[in-house]
């Protein structure tokens, strides 16, 4: 099968090469996104691989449908950036790498806590100049915290391990509730109880209609006072000009955030000589209780391994007409 990969970094070829050692894919990689602006003349690709920085919006799907592209294939988990009706309206399946490693993010959306909270990054910086006061370096033990976590599927469910094996109280927000969890010892609630119990927080639900700026004005003055907020979910659940606020206001406590709601205008890119234009994101770094990643949870040789292999398996099932069990139908 011909497959254009939009978005390619350098990082991902050697790893998608190799899974595709023995299925003989033709792969050709671009390293432009896939958008509606896109030149890049797709005749003769039955289908196109794509990530979180592609905007597949109703006017690319009908664009890629006049070119007889049949398959999108995302390489990660979330498929907010793909009108999934408009793919369905156009006959196009959508697959998608539902998981490749959960650990990889919640071991992230850890490494989160622990710099906010014993600023090893400063410690490093200071004693790199052999500056080896403690001022400004008190932390607090995770042991015996309470932590809120919204979603417990796959991410949250490995972070819920985690922040148990730390000796933390552990507040789940699910529709859907975990056996599994639940007979470790966490205990499922209302957001509102998770909001208002919590030392710290962290988003492991999808981006919807109904998590939109989950966090908003209106949810900042209801969390406790002080409290860490951590996302490596994705950006649109925290409205970040409340969060500006109540960091200002030091409702908020900590801020760790992977994911940014204008991350599509600066991650994954070296702007280190340009002005940058988000004030938003100026602002946030700006607060020394605030630690931004640039969409790095998943980056694991492990997480790369599984996207690779997952992927070129979602082109081989379609190639053969299997039933594709990664599809996104809704
Ligand atoms: P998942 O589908 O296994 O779990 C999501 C959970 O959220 C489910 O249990 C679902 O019932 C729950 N949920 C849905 N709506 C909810 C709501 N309103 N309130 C509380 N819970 C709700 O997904 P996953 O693999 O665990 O991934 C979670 C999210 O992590 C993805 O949607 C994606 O946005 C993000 N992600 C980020 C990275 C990264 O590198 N930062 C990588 C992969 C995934």
């Amino acid at each position: 099968m011909k497959i254009a990969i939009f978005s390619t970094k350098y990082y991902e070829r050697e790893y998608m090469d190799n899974a595709n050692t023995d299925a003989g894919h033709q792969l050709t990689y671009f390293e432009s996104p896939l958008n509606a602006h896109s030149t890049i003349p797709l005749s003769g690709f039955d289908a196109v691989c794509i990530q979180l920085s592609d905007k597949i919006d109703k006017e690319t799907v009908t664009a890629l449908s006049k070119q007889n592209v049949r398959l999108i294939a995302l390489r990660n988990a979330g498929f907010d950036n793909v009108d999934i009706a408009a793919a369905v309206q156009h006959k196009i399946a959508v697959v998608r790498v539902p998981a490749y490693s959960p650990q990889a993010i919640a071991e992230h959306a850890t490494a989160l806590i622990l710099t906010l909270d014993r600023k090893t990054h400063k410690a490093y910086n200071r004693v790199r100049e052999n500056n080896f006061s403690l001022q400004g370096l008190l932390g607090f033990n995770l042991y015996g915290k309470t932590v809120g976590v919204l979603g417990t599927g796959k991410i949250g469910a490995a972070f819920c391990n985690i922040m148990i094996g730390f000796g933390c109280r552990v507040l789940a927000c699910d529709i859907k509730e975990s056996e599994a969890l639940k007979a470790k010892g966490v205990t499922y609630h209302t957001f509102e109880h998770v909001l208002q119990n919590s030392d710290i927080i962290s988003l492991h639900c999808p981006l919807n209609a109904h998590t939109h700026h989950l966090f908003d004005a209106g949810a900042f003055a209801r969390i406790k006072a002080g409290t860490m907020l951590i996302n490596t979910g994705r950006g649109g659940l925290i409205n970040t000009k409340d969060a500006i606020d109540a960091l200002k206001s030091k409702q908020l406590g900590y801020l760790g955030i992977d994911v940014y709601e204008g991350e599509e205008n600066l991650f994954f890119k070296d702007l280190s000589e340009s002005v940058i234009q988000d004030d938003a994101i100026e602002r946030l770094m700006s607060f020394n209780n605030v630690l931004i990643t640039p969409h790095q949870a998943f980056f694991t040789k492990e997480a790369l391994g599984e996207i690779a292999k997952i992927t070129i398996q979602n082109f081989t099932a379609f190639e053969n007409s299997e039933a594709l069990e990664n599809e996104v139908l809704s």
